[in-house]
């Protein structure tokens, strides 16, 4: 693809930075995949707004926090990714709430609620992701959604227009959102509500629910955590390790032996590597126990023809 194709900015009036052809392995916690047309990291909100007034209407955007939930296939994205991590990052108090914006990484929320004597934010310390990946995901664990704190949200629409959404405007399940009246939009904040408690007993479980995640999911190799998401009354991970894939490999990628429902980037993986794996799995389980198993994570891009 011709990845050096122009679209004209007024660059001039842009306090962010703009990316020609960037890896998207640097911003993709596989650490592998293609490269972006183009990547744009606003300076803030208000940047951000003026970028989306001068984008066109048929170019694609892609919004991306930590890239914890991501794979760009191998021949790259053709539009431009919004990078929302180190850009978005107010977090503050306002009336009983916590208004943080779209880049704040899980582990700032919980912590930051935690010092605000609030409770219920404990469960976002294990998600490496960012508010905005987390409200796009519904991302939650141990008993705990994102969605379940959410007052109101801050959207910008594709053409750069603010609005404030509620809930209810919004269908929300497991690892699942959508707006009900179809709109491309992104979110660059929420409201969130948490109440208040043990200060020292959150930080504490904080403290636990790290331990308890270091010690079962392999963190010390590049991965986008669970990769299927659970079918009822299920656990991917076990059907995935029942069927005897724990440790299979294809290229640089590998079903973790240590979380089965992960698969490791176990140095130059590619995507299309990271893609084979899934499928491979999805084939053998499936065959061996008539269950589909449907990616949580999100692939976006063009494969390598
Ligand atoms: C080690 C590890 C453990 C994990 N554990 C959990 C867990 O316990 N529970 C869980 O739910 N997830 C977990 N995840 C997955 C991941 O962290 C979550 O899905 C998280 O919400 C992704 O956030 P992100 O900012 O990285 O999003 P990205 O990966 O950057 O994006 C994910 C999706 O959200 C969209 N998106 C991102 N930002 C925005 C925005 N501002 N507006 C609109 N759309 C947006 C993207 O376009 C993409 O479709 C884990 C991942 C890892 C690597």
């Amino acid at each position: 693809m011709n990845m050096s194709e122009p679209t004209q900015f007024n660059t001039e009036v842009l306090r962010g930075e703009l990316l020609h052809d960037e890896p998207m392995s640097r911003h993709v916690s596989w650490r592998a995949g293609g490269v972006a047309q183009r990547v744009y990291q606003p300076a803030d909100l208000a940047d951000l707004q003026v970028f989306l007034q001068q984008i066109p209407a048929d170019e694609p955007l892609l919004a991306v926090g930590l890239g914890s939930n991501l794979l760009v296939r191998d021949g790259g994205y053709r539009g431009t990714v919004l990078l929302m991590v180190g850009a978005l990052t107010e977090l503050r108090m306002e009336d009983g709430s916590i208004y943080a914006q779209a880049g704040v990484p899980g582990a700032k929320l919980a912590r930051f609620a935690a010092s605000n004597k609030l409770c219920g934010a404990e469960f976002f310390v294990g998600i490496p992701g960012t508010l905005g990946g987390m409200l796009a995901m519904n991302a939650g664990c141990y008993g705990g959604e994102t969605w379940s704190a959410v007052q109101r949200v801050q959207v910008l629409t594709r053409s750069g227009v603010l609005v404030e959404r509620t809930p209810q405007e919004y269908d929300i399940g497991y690892r699942h959102v959508t707006l009900k009246q179809q709109n491309e939009e992104f979110f660059v904040a929420a409201w969130l509500k948490f109440g208040e408690g043990d200060v020292e007993a959150a930080k504490r479980d904080i403290k636990a629910l790290m331990e308890k995640r270091s010690a079962s999911q392999p963190l010390q190799m590049p991965n986008a955590g669970s990769v299927f998401r659970n079918p009822q009354g299920e656990h991917a991970a076990k059907l995935i390790e029942g069927c005897g894939l724990k440790g299979k490999s294809i290229g640089g990628a590998q079903v973790s032996e240590k979380h089965a429902n992960f698969i490791v980037n176990t140095g130059g993986a590619s995507a299309a590597d990271i893609e084979n794996l899934i499928g491979e799995v999805q084939v053998t389980v499936l065959q061996k126990t008539g269950i589909n198993l449907h990616p949580e994570v999100k692939i976006v891009g063009e494969s390598v023809k």
